[in-house]
């Protein structure tokens, strides 16, 4: 220890004795070799024939999926800049709904000829300005590349709902789910006073049943609710009929829960339990007394409740899930009402109820001004149902996407290669450094049609070769045919995406290669490397643990 150190009493130190520093060009492969890794990991999956990943958590469920956010999520990634490719996917969910795996595919490929670029000495200011130039440039083509349609061309939005459905579980039934998400979209599709269109997909609720094929889903105009009366010997069918819904109890209010009774004589036993009946009887005769013939109430009710429901003919359900309670609201316009002594006809909603014994499911079909549906999607067991779920959420997301947006592009990697040809056009005109990011940019997106061919069987360098030329040749259309191998205009054979999704997978994949460009000192508490054993030293060591967790993924893709 030095003189001064003594004298104020401080070791230099800053850095706790476990902390892990790396900088520069070492905290940039780190990170990059880490991005990669998880983009490397979904882009099997990319295209119709990409393949399906098998993900088992820590709990043993087992997941099967082609969803590249799902994957990700699943695969109990603690890497902190993996993490931040899994926020691409994540972002581009939420915002897209679809193209979550090329928005990751993409971002991993930016990293990777950014990281050619380093080795070159190029400085990372200069590629990380180069890539938003690019980025920004790609959005105005795709405006540009864009085919406008009409809102209301069913067969244009078909096709869009198969494309974003191919290769997932979900095509085996895509014809006729395809239509189903269509009508469904149309359904919660309205003119704004504006005059501009708003597809409200909160309006659309997706169920799952299992039991059945998934040829034998249905569009229910209306709520379906997965529950019993409670009693048998309530109507079941019911037209026309005046809705209540309960977010409380029709229980007895318990005023403390270790309140102690005190009975000194059988007679106060009976005055006792009179008591109750009387509250019990004034919740249903409240009830009764709003004209209700139906009560779907989310928290239980009380046996002797159900009974004077019962005899008063009023049909019930209880523990009624809150999100279906909160569509219910939208169905039949009903309030939910938290305070049954102040229940009033004002409060109900109107709709036709019917029940399906053997799928024991209430059908609540709204017959007011509100409206709301659901799609039912059956299908053998569990695992198909969820993947079908995820499939249907990525198809009613675009389809409503491009009834707002109104554009579409050509896919099979036809987008792509024409951007990248009009982005290697645009770095000719872009001075410096930034020029040579520019064109890694264009590369980058040609992964697309690579993988896709790749995943296909095909050979990637022949495809984009072809596509190459065709996009010379003015063909701005020209993608790959994943099934021949063939390029064709894959507008006109009905590949076709909405352009939102692909702005927005482009920009965040950007966003994410950027946001990790830009670090170069990695200060950990604690070692790098989260887990497994890895060799001795410094930045060597943290890599080693990070190829440890990947190689586990690597692993897993190699089963498939
Ligand atoms: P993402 O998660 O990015 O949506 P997908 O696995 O859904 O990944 O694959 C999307 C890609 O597959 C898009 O580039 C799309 O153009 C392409 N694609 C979808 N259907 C076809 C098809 N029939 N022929 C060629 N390419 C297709
Ligand atoms: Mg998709």
């Amino acid at each position: 220890m030095s003189k001064q150190q003594r004298m104020q009493g401080q070791p230099m130190i800053i850095l706790g004795e476990d902390s892990q520093r790396m900088k520069d060009k070492d905290a940039q492969s780190h990170n990059i070799s880490a991005a990669r890794a998880v983009a490397e990991s979904v882009r099997s999956t990319l295209g119709p024939k990409g393949m399906d990943k098998m993900l088992v958590s820590s709990m043993g469920d087992v997941t099967v999926t082609n969803d590249g956010v799902t994957i990700l999520q699943e695969m109990d990634i603690d890497n902190p800049t993996a993490s931040m490719i899994v926020e691409v996917a994540e972002t581009q969910e939420d915002e897209a709904g679809d193209g979550t795996t090329t928005a990751v595919a993409v971002a991993g490929e930016l990293l990777k000829n950014a990281e050619d670029l380093l080795e070159q000495d190029i400085h990372p200011t200069a590629i990380i300005k180069g890539f938003h130039q690019a980025s920004e440039k790609a959005r105005e083509e795709i405006d540009d590349i864009a085919v406008e349609v009409d809102p209301e061309d069913i067969d244009l939005l078909r096709k869009v709902a198969e494309t974003s459905m191919t290769g997932k579980g979900a095509e085996l039934n895509k014809e006729l789910l395809s239509q189903l998400i269509v009508d469904a979209v149309e359904a919660v599709t309205v003119e704004a006073e504006d005059g501009s269109t708003v597809v409200d997909l909160e309006y659309v609720n997706v169920e799952t049943q299992t039991g059945r094929s998934a040829g034998e889903s249905e569009l229910l105009h209306g709520a379906v609710i997965d529950k019993d009366p409670v009693q048998d010997s309530m109507p079941t069918d019911l037209e026309d009929a005046n809705v209540l819904l309960v977010d409380e109890p029709i229980e007895i209010e318990e005023t403390d829960v270790d309140a102690e009774l005190q009975l000194d004589s059988p007679d106060q036993l009976q005055a006792f339990l009179d008591s109750e009946e009387e509250e019990l009887r004034e919740k249903v005769d409240a009830i009764a007394a709003s004209g209700a013939d139906v009560v779907f109430c989310q928290k239980g009710i009380d046996d002797m409740a159900q009974h004077f429901l019962a005899k008063e003919g009023i049909l019930a359900a209880r523990r009624v899930k809150k999100s279906d309670i909160k569509f219910l609201r939208e169905v039949t316009g009903a309030n939910i009402v938290s305070d049954l002594e102040a229940v009033t006809s004002a409060d109900l909603g109107t709709a036709t109820i019917s029940r399906d014994d053997a799928d024991e499911l209430f059908y609540v079909e709204g017959t007011g001004d509100a409206h709301g549906v659901t799609l039912l999607l059956r299908g053998s067991t569990e695992h198909v149902v969820d993947e079908l779920e995820r499939g249907v959420g990525d198809a009613l997301d675009v389809v409503g996407s491009t009834v707002s947006d109104g554009r579409v592009l050509a896919g099979g990697g036809a987008v792509e290669v024409e951007l990248a040809s009009r982005l290697r056009e645009y770095a000719d005109s872009v001075e410096g450094r930034e020029q040579l990011a520019v064109e890694a940019f264009a590369d980058s997106l040609e992964l697309i049609p690579r993988v896709l061919a790749e995943n296909s069987g095909l050979d990637a360098i022949d495809t984009l070769v072809d596509l190459r030329s065709a996009h010379a040749d003015g063909d701005q259309y020209a993608g790959l045919n994943v099934f021949t191998g063939e390029t064709v205009d894959t507008y006109d054979a009905g590949v076709v995406e909405p352009a939102h999704a692909k702005e927005q997978a482009l920009s965040s994949a950007t966003e994410a290669a950027n946001l990790v460009l830009k670090i170069d000192d990695i200060i950990a508490a604690g070692d790098l490397s989260t887990e497994g054993e890895e060799e001795e030293g410094g930045p060597g060591g943290g890599m080693g643990g990070m190829g440890g967790g990947m190689g586990g993924m690597g692993g897993m893709g190699g089963m498939m």
